[in-house]
C-alpha cells in the first residue's frame, strides 16, 4: 500500500456524521469537516424518541442523545452503541429554589447512574459554572457541549481543551433558537466546513414545530399521544423536522 493509499484508508475511518465522543484533540480529522447531530431529550416520551431514532436511521446518521430521564427506549439505546448517549442534567431547580435534590452532586450522581458510560453532557438550559465542571470531571465526564454560538461561521470553530480532561465542543444551530428567530439559516451551516454540531429536540422534530405555540399547547400532556398527534404540523410545512431532514440531505448531497 502506498502512502497516499494508506492516508486514504485512514481518512475513510471517519465518516461525515459523527458522535461527540469521537472527537480527539490530537487528530483534527476526528472533527474537521464532520457533522454532529445532538439531541436534547427534554423528557420526551418513548413514542417520540423511537420515531426520531427511526428517522435518523432512515437518513443514515448517528446521533449523540443527551438523556434527561430513564426510559425503556433510552436503556435500549445505551445497549446499541451505534448512537451515543450522554446526559442532560437539569440544574435549573437548584437555581430557582424548587429542587427536590440537595445540590449539584445529587443531580450529577443521578445522571451518572442513569447513563453509566456517558462521556458527554449538555446541561438543560445551558447552565454552566466552574463548580459544575469540577463535579462533572469528578464523575468522569469528558465532553462539555454547553457553548452555543448560533451566528458563528462553523468554518472558524474547533473543539478546545478546557480544564483537563474536559473538552469543550461548541454547537452552531439549535431548533429552539431557530423557532425564536435567533439562529443562522440552515444553509450557512450545511455549506460550511470546520466543526458543525447541531442540536434538535426530539419533541420539536416529532411535532414538526413551526412555532413554539404547538409545543406550548402539549408540553403538559406529552404522554397523551392522540393529543400530541393533533398538534403535529404536516410534512413540508417548513417545521423543525423538515428543516432537519433538509439539512441532512444537503450535507449528504455536498458529500458526493
Ligand atoms: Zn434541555
Amino acid at each position: 500500500m502506498t502512502l497516499s493509499e494508506s492516508s486514504q484508508t485512514l481518512k475513510k475511518s471517519f465518516s461525515t456524521f459523527g458522535r461527540i465522543s469521537e472527537i480527539d484533540l490530537h487528530d483534527e480529522r476526528s472533527w474537521l469537516g464532520r457533522f454532529f447531530v445532538t439531541l436534547d431529550v427534554d423528557w420526551a416520551p418513548d413514542f417520540v424518541l423511537r420515531d426520531i431514532y427511526d428517522l435518523l436511521e432512515e437518513l443514515g446518521v448517528v446521533g449523540t442523545w443527551f438523556a434527561t430521564h430513564s426510559s425503556e427506549f433510552l436503556s435500549d439505546l445505551q445497549q446499541k452503541q451505534k448512537h451515543e448517549v450522554g446526559v442532560h442534567p437539569n440544574f435549573v431547580p437548584l437555581l430557582m429554589g424548587t429542587a427536590k435534590s440537595h445540590g449539584v452532586r445529587d443531580v450529577v450522581d443521578a445522571a451518572r447512574q442513569m447513563v453509566p458510560k456517558a462521556k458527554s453532557f449538555r446541561s438543560h438550559s445551558l447552565v454552566q459554572a466552574s463548580p459544575l465542571s469540577d463535579v462533572m470531571i469528578e464523575y468522569g465526564f469528558e465532553f462539555d457541549c454547553n457553548i452555543l454560538l448560533p451566528f458563528f461561521d462553523p468554518t472558524w470553530l474547533k473543539p478546545w481543551r478546557h480544564c483537563n480532561p474536559i473538552v469543550k465542543v461548541p454547537y452552531v444551530w439549535d431548533d429552539y433558537m431557530s423557532l425564536v428567530g435567533a439562529c443562522q439559516p440552515t444553509s450557512s451551516v450545511t455549506s460550511a466546513g470546520g466543526l458543525r454540531v447541531i442540536n434538535i429536540h426530539p419533541i420539536h422534530a416529532w411535532l414538526n414545530s413551526i412555532s413554539l405555540s404547538s409545543y406550548n399547547s402539549v408540553k403538559e400532556s406529552m404522554h397523551d399521544e392522540p393529543r400530541m398527534c393533533r398538534a403535529q404540523s404536516p410534512s413540508a410545512s417548513g417545521g423543525i423536522r423538515d428543516l432537519f431532514v433538509g439539512m441532512i440531505k444537503k450535507v449528504k448531497e455536498l458529500e458526493l
